[in-house]
């Protein structure tokens, strides 16, 4: 798992707003991605660690990747749905 950091993650937004991947949600905190154009796919996720935020992905990458930079988005619209479903 890495931290995740306001500059590491925007550079991750920004790589995946250029290669524009789809994510699919497997479960909360679990996505996949695939590269529209290659087809690889990888598995994201996210987890906290006291107030630490957390990711994993499974490709090569050892940094925040745009594989979670594409999956976060997707995972903040689901925190807050859920989190607004059990307030
Ligand atoms: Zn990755």
């Amino acid at each position: 798992m890495i931290e995740i950091t306001s500059a590491s993650i925007k550079k991750a937004i920004n790589k995946a707003r250029q290669t524009k991947p789809f994510v699919k949600v497997i479960e909360f905190r679990r996505y996949q991605v695939t590269n529209k154009i290659t087809g690889a796919s990888y598995e994201v996720k996210f987890s906290k660690l006291g107030n630490k935020k957390l990711a994993e992905c499974n490709c090569k990458a050892t940094v925040i990747c745009y594989h979670i930079g594409a999956s976060i988005g997707a995972h903040i619209v689901l925190a807050e749905r859920l989190h607004t479903a059990l307030a």
